[in-house]
């Protein structure tokens, strides 16, 4: 196998990682995926067989355990890059323990750059995210948006993250680093097989409406009425799973030849509000969802949407989906999930 196709994904059971192993399988790499499934099944291995007829290579690993760390990226000598998905990744939950979140968040990317490093493997690619810019006047944000302060300790694994990426560039010339700062992906893969799978409750915008409307709920809690935006909910930029899957694709395939560190927005460019996110979903479902109005939510930023035209530019990456098929895709996925 040709090393400029072999990628290693971590997280590639997770809900970006796996969307990401399909697209990058469709596109002929080789894919290994490290995973240690803390929130998410091996199951979802079988599933990207059955859309790419491909299983991609596996490892079974804790990435935040330094020795295992090493010894998977060692039986990967000189692939081509590595995408590094595997984070936890809940707001509240970070909010609720800080000192966990750290320590998987940082300390997996330190290991995995070590071990990287010490595999001859030169590209990296972060998972970073919109939450790094905290509460910003100005929208939309660009990448030269100052940070205001990270609203929750998951934002600031972000924001370190993305630091120690850039620092390691700047004393490894040879090295390329790409950060994805994500805004709010949802959805689901148009064949129904695969889609966001949280092993707890979960606690993001769309599977908790989806959740809502097929009945695991009684109703949904809008956390803030009170904002000043134009219905009081909190705006966000919703973008499609698989444009975000896309978007690596691209990273790997045109910036990684170019750059020795680098920082790219993926967002849709649209400003929705929570109740609007809900209409959506109300108007492609025929659902109605029930909602009560509850107090905002710890570390909740109160309105933010990217300014995506340096990824149009550099990774010739456009959205290919909006907001109702985003909506459709995720609805399908919950219906799925619940005919098993
Ligand atoms: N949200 C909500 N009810 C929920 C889950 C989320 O009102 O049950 C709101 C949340 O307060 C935020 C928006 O939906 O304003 C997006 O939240 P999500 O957790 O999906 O993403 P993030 O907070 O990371 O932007």
């Amino acid at each position: 196998m040709n090393n400029s196709k072999k990628i290693i994904v971590t997280g590639g059971a997770g809900y970006i990682g796996s969307h990401t192993v399909i697209e990058l399988l469709s596109q002929g790499y080789h894919v290994t995926s490290m995973d240690n499934f803390s929130n998410s099944s091996p199951d979802v291995y079988r599933r990207i067989e059955a859309i790419t007829n491909q299983l991609p290579e596996t490892a079974t690993v804790d990435l935040a355990d330094k020795k295992a760390c090493l010894e998977a990226f060692a039986k990967h000598r000189n692939a081509f890059a590595v995408i590094h998905f595997a984070a936890f990744k809940s707001v509240p939950e970070s909010v609720a323990s800080p000192i966990e979140y750290y320590r998987n968040n940082v300390n997996s990317l330190l290991n995995v750059m070590e071990a990287a490093t010490e595999a001859g493997i030169r590209n990296i690619i972060f998972s970073s995210s919109c939450s790094v810019y905290g509460n910003i006047n100005q929208l939309p944000v660009n990448e030269n948006t100052p940070f205001s302060k990270a609203a929750s300790p998951y934002a600031y694994t972000k924001v370190i993250g993305e630091r120690i990426l850039e620092d390691y560039c700047q004393i490894h010339p040879e090295a390329k680093g790409i950060s994805l700062r994500y805004f709010n992906p949802v959805g689901a893969h148009p064949s129904g097989l695969i889609g966001e799978l949280p092993l707890d409750r979960p606690n993001n915008l769309v599977p908790v409406i989806t959740q809502t409307a097929i009945g695991k709920r009684n109703q949904m809690e809008i956390f803030g009425f009170d904002y000043p935006t134009r219905d009081g909910t909190c705006i966000r930029d919703y973008i499609h799973v698989c444009d975000i899957a896309a978007a690596h694709v691209a990273a790997i395939e045109v910036q990684l030849e170019q750059v020795n560190y680098d920082v790219i927005n993926l967002g849709s460019g649209q400003g929705v509000s929570v109740l609007e996110a809900i209409s959506a979903f109300e108007k492609v479902s025929g659902k109605k969802v029930n909602y009560l109005r509850s107090p905002r939510r710890p570390g909740d930023v109160e309105a933010i949407y990217s300014d995506s035209s340096k990824a149009g530019k550099i990774l010739n990456w456009t959205t290919r989906y909006n907001l109702e098929d985003m909506m459709k895709t995720a609805w399908q996925w919950e219906q799925n999930l619940n005919n098993k």
